[in-house]
């Protein structure tokens, strides 16, 4: 079965334009230069599944024409990837039952912090967005099905926490990772398409640099890999050209077909 795969947001924390810097990348006309925080939509058969929602997903969902969402799958808690959860309060209206939000329970803690209103159980905002959330668990292999395609973890290193990435049908979304442990390499062997966060030329304690990444790229030998969570260190399409045929860099709006099943 055929799914196709949107970058909603390809960059990193700070966005690109970075606020306050003049670089030759945040002042760049080139429209692969402007990245938001990063987000994907996963699309099959009317089905449509956000994998995290950064502060501009109403901003993306628009630009996409998403007028639906199924289920969202959390990564983890940071800004860049949960502060736009308020933004699915329409989306959520239109669905019969409650939304589901899976993420393991750390990142459910977040959630449930940061957007108390929602999950109070007590004297509820009203109109707060239709959600629920559901747990999983953090071992490899977890899964959860969503209109029979199963969704696993991946676990992978951003720095020393180990959070999630997931791979469905012949593709993988490993954001926010420094390093990928043994057991997660081997669930990613033979696959299509990689999604692997590459941050900037240098290394940095959190997050993989370009030559990093690209050795993952190369030793999981996927059929293509995409870079994301870029930071306006890389320029998309001088770094493009020095990249390997099958590796490149995301942006914003990227469309890729699939096998989901
Ligand atoms: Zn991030
Ligand atoms: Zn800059
Ligand atoms: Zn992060």
């Amino acid at each position: 079965m055929q799914a196709t795969l949107t970058f909603l947001g390809s960059g990193t924390s700070m966005g690109v334009p970075t606020l306050g810097c003049t670089c030759a990348v945040c002042t760049s006309t080139d429209p692969h230069n402007k990245r938001t925080r990063p987000s994907i939509a996963v699309q099959w058969e009317g089905h449509t599944v956000i994998i995290d929602t950064g502060q501009e997903f109403r901003l993306q969902a628009l630009r996409e024409g998403i007028t639906h969402v199924d289920a969202v799958l959390y990564t983890h808690g940071h800004a860049d990837h949960i502060l736009g959860m308020d933004d699915l309060r329409p989306l959520s209206f239109k669905n019969t039952g409650r939304t589901p939000l899976y993420g393991d329970a750390e990142t459910l803690a977040v959630l449930r912090r940061v957007f108390e209103y929602t999950f109070r159980t007590e004297d509820r905002y009203p109109t707060s967005a239709r959600v629920e959330l559901c747990a999983l668990g953090t071992e490899i292999g977890e899964k959860v099905d969503i209109f029979g395609i199963p969704f696993e973890r991946v676990p992978v290193m951003h720095g020393h926490q180990a959070i999630a990435g997931y791979r469905f049908g012949s593709a993988a979304y490993l954001t926010d990772m420094s390093d990928i442990p043994d057991a997660s390499r081997e669930r990613l062997q033979g696959i299509d398409i990689l999604i692997l966060d590459a941050l900037r030329r240098e290394p940095h304690p959190t997050h993989a640099h370009l030559v990093k990444s690209v050795e993952i790229a190369q030793n999981l030998a996927a059929k293509r890999t995409f870079f994301t969570h870029i930071s306006h260190d890389l320029d998309h399409e001088t770094t493009n050209a020095s990249l390997p045929d099958n590796i490149r860099l995301a942006y914003d709006g990227l469309r890729l077909e699939f096998e989901i099943a």
